[in-house]
């Protein structure tokens, strides 16, 4: 009996030495690696968003300053109070709920996403990924743990109608831009102020170099390569550049019946060779490179008449400028044969959409893929055929993009789903995102 009660007091006594001797930050680092979100929260939270603005076709219609709009911001201002964030609108309409962190003079980690939709949009665009940060910042604090940064979760204003929260944030929207009417029949200026902005004082918003450690934004993938290869997590390399151009094709127009074929200049019949080059141009080389003519115009348009003059669009998109530019160059040469085959015209003339690439930062692709693969999820490196609010961060930060399976590649659309679990795995990257770049993993 007494030897066994020296046994327990001697176990104790090594419990309690061992114990001691752990370093302080061991312990921590244990505990953070636990740490997981919790899905059924972020699932109950993202279906409550749906509410605001629900359309009788199971999504939502709550463009960017509408009344849906501005109640699901309440709901998601309540939200944030909820997790213990300080909340305040800033000058442009965007949303920004700040939790602080141990050393008040490091700059803030931001992350979030928007909750505007498109017009008959989906649950899940952008609300994953304003839901997703918020439950990071409360599972953290629900946890008893402070990072040294200050966090800040960011609801970017009317990210559809043309990112313009984020654009403010970058100091790069345009004046003119303020005058455009939104889906909401609001201009943006005014729709900035019936969020509670300001658009006279935008300059307030504007972040430059070194004001923020790092952005990282989670959003639902919107195509199909994650859901159709079974693939948990994509690390987003950046978001493709896009050019435009309108693409005109002089021939001759006349009489369908009386011109024989070998004396015709059939602008359609040009159109219809460009329009196999370019997918040809566009397939032939490795990469994930997209080529698409959508729209085409064949005048005078008459089942009688040779088509006299063709007008269609051209868009390429992207990672890399140098590679657009080539297979601009070989659609070019494409074009010069087919028009001397075909006895036309082609030229191709730019059009002021061009949005250049926005590549992410290596560091961040690799701390989100490490992220991922310590959490047991499987990930891929991959582009962003759609734009995002991290398009325009990445210029005075160094940001990061984390996919989740959008089944059946579907979105702009009712029909946008992703599963709870997904949800979780992209807010349980971010967490961890967040927590190596709070503890030095980008310096
Ligand atoms: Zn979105």
């Amino acid at each position: 009996m007494t030897k066994r009660i020296v046994l327990l007091v001697a176990i104790f006594i090594v419990k309690l030495v061992v114990y001691q001797t752990v370093p302080f930050a061991k312990q921590g680092d244990n505990q953070l690696k636990r740490i997981r979100v919790n899905s059924k929260r972020i699932e109950q939270r993202i279906l409550r968003l749906a509410e605001f603005g629900k359309n009788p076709q199971g999504g939502v219609d709550r463009v960017a300053f509408s009344e849906s709009d501005i109640q699901g911001r309440k709901y998601i201002m309540s939200l944030m109070k909820e997790a213990g964030l300080k909340v305040r609108i800033d000058e442009a309409g965007n949303i920004i709920g700040q939790l602080a962190g141990s050393d008040p003079k490091l700059p803030p980690i931001l992350f979030g996403s928007h909750i505007d939709s498109v017009p008959n949009g989906g649950n899940y665009d952008g609300a994953l990924g304003v839901i997703g940060a918020i439950e990071c910042t409360q599972v953290l604090r629900e946890n008893g743990i402070m990072t040294r940064h200050p966090l800040e979760v960011v609801v970017f204003s009317d990210e559809e109608g043309g990112t313009v929260g984020s654009l403010v944030m970058t100091g790069e929207l345009t004046a003119k831009a303020l005058e455009i009417v939104s889906h909401s029949g609001k201009t943006i200026r005014e729709g900035i102020r019936a969020l509670g902005g300001n658009p006279d004082k935008l300059s307030n918003v504007v972040r430059v170099q070194g004001d923020i450690k790092a952005f990282i934004e989670i959003h639902i993938e919107q195509g199909n390569i994650l859901d159709s290869k079974n693939i948990d997590i994509g690390v987003v390399e950046g978001i493709v550049g896009i050019n435009w151009w309108d693409v005109t094709i002089e021939g001759f127009s006349n009489h369908a019946g009386t011109t024989p074929m070998n004396m015709r200049h059939d602008a359609l019949l040009a159109a219809a060779h460009l329009i196999i080059a370019i997918n040809r141009v566009v397939t032939g080389i490795p990469g994930r490179q997209v080529g698409t003519v959508g729209r085409i115009r064949a005048e005078p348009g008459a089942p009688n008449v040779i088509s006299g003059e063709v007008v269609m669009s051209l868009e390429l998109r992207d990672l890399s400028v140098e590679k657009i530019n080539s297979l601009y160059e070989r659609i070019q040469q494409e074009a010069k044969a087919i028009a001397e085959k075909t006895d036309t015209k082609i030229s191709f003339t730019p059009i002021d959409v061009t949005s250049a690439p926005a590549p992410t930062d290596p560091r961040m692709r690799n701390i989100i893929a490490e992220s991922s693969q310590e959490l047991s999820l499987t990930s891929l490196f991959m582009p962003s055929g759609a734009g995002h609010d991290a398009q325009h961060m990445a210029r005075i930060s160094p940001t990061g993009m984390i996919f989740v399976p959008s089944v059946g590649g579907i979105s702009h659309s009712p029909k946008e789903y992703t599963w709870p679990e997904d949800m979780a795995n992209g807010a349980n990257v971010l967490l961890h995102t967040i927590l190596k770049i709070d503890r030095g993993a980008l310096d």
